[in-house]
């Protein structure tokens, strides 16, 4: 291999997801479920709704006799809840309110606002046509339809979905729990005095975010100096979780020992160096159940790769089925151009359906990544004009 060697993001990602799999399932209860993948299809044991019931506050009426000005005797009440078996005919009325069950013989609701009371009797203000207002018995769900696919995400509604079918437990993917150790002597941690060349550590608080927001649970986050050792220990600790990621140190520096420690611990290595920019020297690998992510050290560069390797494998350890960030199309406000020899992810700002790129676009950058929300992968020789049509990935919300 050529020392500046470079395999493609898409050799990458197929790479890393040939090596992850879908951790075993487990049983939780429904409302544990929130944002887990489902192992399982589900279907509806019930429809929806289950039986006839009135939409509005109103009356239950035999539509064909009732026309504007005609009165009608009301005689009975149904709530919503236990079903009172009542019965009506062609001119009389049986006080209904939303979610009651349809008194047999009437074919339709008509609402209080639309007549008048007048003691024992009601006047009808409009005609009425048979099936107004009622929401027929599996109009919304069929008995038997599929509620929930496998590797879905549960959102609130399904998790509403779910329990109006009584459901009350669940099988789901288990949980992802991972490691970071962030790597380099110029690195303070928040709380201590910094000093001239120093600065404070900012990757883990990064990555702890975006691994909270894929589903996946920071078990530890420690920081190491450029020391072997160190390196060794801190190592042999974080593969204990099933996923390790380790920033900084992976480039070709005198103070880059991640690559080699992690050789020295028996590793796997299988990625050193993507074609993807930022975040070239991104590295995976792995010793012996875990999964190591080496990213750079600079936030830029962790985020970008964090979002394009690391966030697919979690997801699909998770159980789930779409490994991909949400897409959105903008109008592009600036030309754009890559001349370089990898793949640009430029970040900038999606509102009101326009993109336009924010800050420096360098791997350092932090402020200008904390004012985007999206992502314009810049193909390389690609030349793109503004006014144009692109792709994004969205990657807040
Ligand atoms: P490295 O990948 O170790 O060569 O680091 C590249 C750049 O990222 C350097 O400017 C580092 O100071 C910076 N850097 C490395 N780790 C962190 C971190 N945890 N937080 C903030 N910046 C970092
Ligand atoms: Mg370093």
């Amino acid at each position: 291999m050529k020392a500046d060697a470079m395999i493609s993001e898409e050799e990458a990602r197929r790479k890393i997801l040939d090596a992850v799999h879908p951790l075993p399932e487990r049983r939780i209860s429904l409302l544990s479920g929130l944002d887990c993948f489902a192992a399982e299809d589900c279907f509806a044991r019930l429809p929806l709704p289950n039986f006839d019931n009135s939409a509005m506050d109103g009356y239950a009426v035999v539509a064909t006799s009732c026309r504007a000005g005609e009165r009608l005797r009301v005689i009975g009440e149904q709530p919503a809840g236990l079903d009172r078996q009542l019965r009506i005919s062609p001119g009389k009325a049986i006080r209904i309110f939303t979610g009651a069950p349809m008194p047999a013989g009437a074919d339709a609701i008509v609402m209080q606002e639309d007549i008048t009371r007048d003691g024992a009797e009601i006047v009808l203000n409009v005609d009425v046509d048979p099936g107004e207002f009622i929401r027929k018995r599996g109009c919304d769900l069929s008995e038997g339809q599929k509620i929930l696919h496998k590797g879905e995400r549960i959102r609130a509604a399904t998790l509403a979905l779910l329990a109006s079918q009584g459901i009350v437990d669940l099988a789901v993917g288990s949980e992802v729990s991972a490691a970071i150790i962030s790597t380099g002597d110029e690195l303070v941690k928040a709380g201590e005095k910094i000093q001239q060349g120093q600065i404070y550590e900012s990757n883990s608080a990064l990555l702890q975010g975006l691994l909270q927001g894929c589903g996946a649970i920071m078990e530890s986050a420690e920081y190491c100096r450029d020391e072997r050792e160190s390196l060794i220990e801190a190592i042999e600790r974080g593969i204990k979780s099933q996923i390790l990621i380790i920033t900084g140190g992976v480039s070709v520096g005198k103070h880059d020992l991640v690559q080699s420690t992690l050789r020295s611990l028996g590793a796997k290595i299988d990625i050193w160096r993507v074609a993807i920019k930022p975040g070239k020297p991104f590295l995976f690998g792995r010793v012996d159940q875990c999964a190591v992510f080496g990213l750079p050290g600079n936030p830029v560069s962790a985020f970008i790769t964090f979002l394009q390797f690391v966030r697919p494998a979690i997801l699909k350890m998770l159980g789930a089925i779409n490994l991909d960030l949400p897409a959105a199309s903008a109008r592009l406000v600036v030309d754009l151009t890559n001349d370089g020899d990898r793949p640009h992810y430029v970040r900038g700002k999606l509102e009101d359906g326009k993109f336009t790129p924010v800050g420096r676009q360098e791997s350092h950058a932090l402020f200008g990544l904390s004012q985007s929300n999206a992502l314009l992968r810049v193909a390389v020789g690609e030349l793109l004009k503004a006014g144009e049509i692109v792709d994004l990935q969205i990657w807040d919300g």
